[in-house]
């Protein structure tokens, strides 16, 4: 079977639609908010006189939220630019957005909502951040947030039998899902220090474990690996056949901040500015901050449905569509049973971690 990378969010408008359930990748971006004005007005140094700034988000999903993180740039840029130039030069300024995501992903749906009071122009890039996107030398800044987790597929060659994560698969399973990691992670360092002018930013979050937890150690704290447990009782149900269940790995990979850094070492274009975990709420809709048991059955309802706009397509691609129902009503349940033994006191929302690269001047182009 072929391996594939990360199917795009639910498109649309309707009820599982990433557009209307994105608001726990929101709270991401706001917990780094200020830090990624901080880093483009203390770092960003790119000569600028008039001509065009062009910022890149890459795995933008169908919105809103990237709207709000593009926007965010551009008056940073500006204030930064505002802060060493004239404002005759910073007049003559103009910023181009572009939107990455897989070609699969709603783009209609991403154009459609464009927001009207926008202070850029707008473009559409569809295919994987990990091949070349653009021209040579062309992008000031890049950001990415809650995407690069994805890998470009599963590893090959890994035998995990009833799981779909590596989490609990031993030392090989992981060792495998790491050195796809830095293949990955490697073709997108080379491909952004090709397209980024010399003193461009790469702002970066996504999913990273922290440094007590072992790589490999069960864990729940990514919500959609919930999928499992509802698989396998299918399979004992005779809903889903074990080989289909054995053949499934979702292409995803929470590395430590140290692995990720080795691999930008490796790469050796960027200056790593930045390296922190980050501390969000969960952000759900429905709350489930506080820690009660309504809280927790408010917050087990938001996980299903933020899960389901996550990995439907994944879903429905290998397994078909008629299981998603029934899986995403029991999948609650399962959040449920599994954090209610630790009330009051709800675990944390998946760690990531917050980055900014700065391309080198000897890098290439
Ligand atoms: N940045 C948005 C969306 C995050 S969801 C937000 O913060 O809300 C993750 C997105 O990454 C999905 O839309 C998925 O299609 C995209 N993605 C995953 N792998 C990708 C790849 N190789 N190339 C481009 N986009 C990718």
């Amino acid at each position: 079977m072929k391996k594939r990378g990360a199917a795009p969010m639910v498109g649309g408008q309707g009820r599982y639609g990433y557009f209307h359930n994105s608001s726990l990748q929101k709270s991401s971006f706001l917990a780094v908010k200020d830090m990624v004005r901080e880093a483009i007005v203390d770092k960003f140094d790119v000569p600028i006189r008039g001509g065009t700034i062009r910022i890149a988000d890459l795995g933008c999903s169908v919105g809103p939220n990237t709207f709000y993180t593009m926007q965010t740039i551009v008056d940073a840029i500006l204030l930064k630019l505002k802060k060493l130039t004239s404002c005759d030069q910073v007049d003559g300024v103009e910023f181009q957005g572009f939107f990455n995501d897989q070609f699969g992903n709603d783009f209609n749906l991403l154009i459609n909502s464009i927001p009207f009071d926008r202070t850029y122009c707008v473009a559409a890039v569809p295919g994987s951040f990990y091949s070349r996107l653009f021209p040579r030398a062309s992008i000031h800044c890049f950001n990415s947030s809650v995407s690069l987790h994805w890998l470009s597929k599963s590893p090959d060659g890994v035998a995990n039998k009833g799981r779909i994560l590596y989490y609990g698969g031993g030392p090989d399973i992981l060792n495998a899902y790491i050195a796809q990691f830095r293949l990955d992670m490697m073709a997108f360092l080379s491909g952004r220090a090709e397209e980024l002018v010399t003193g461009g930013l790469l702002i970066l979050q996504f999913l990273c474990r922290p440094k007590c937890m072992a790589p490999d150690a069960a864990r729940y704290d990514i919500v959609i690996s919930f999928v499992e447990p509802v698989l396998r009782e299918f399979v004992m149900e005779g809903k889903v056949k074990e080989e289909e269940l054995d053949s499934f790995q979702m292409p995803l990979f929470a590395p430590s901040i140290e692995e990720f850094k080795e691999v930008v070492e490796m790469n050796g274009y960027f200056t790593v500015h930045v390296a922190e975990h980050v501390n969000q709420g969960w952000g759900l809709k429905g709350g489930g901050d506080e820690g009660t048991e309504a809280d927790l059955e408010q917050l087990a309802q938001s996980m299903g449905i933020a899960s389901r706009a996550v990995c439907e397509k994944m879903l429905s691609d290998h397994f078909g569509s008629d299981i998603l129902d029934e899986l995403f009503q029991r999948f609650p349940n399962k959040v449920y049973q599994h954090f209610s033994a630790l009330i009051p006191s709800i675990p944390s929302p998946p760690p990531s971690a917050f980055f900014v690269l700065q391309k080198k001047p000897h890098s290439p182009a």
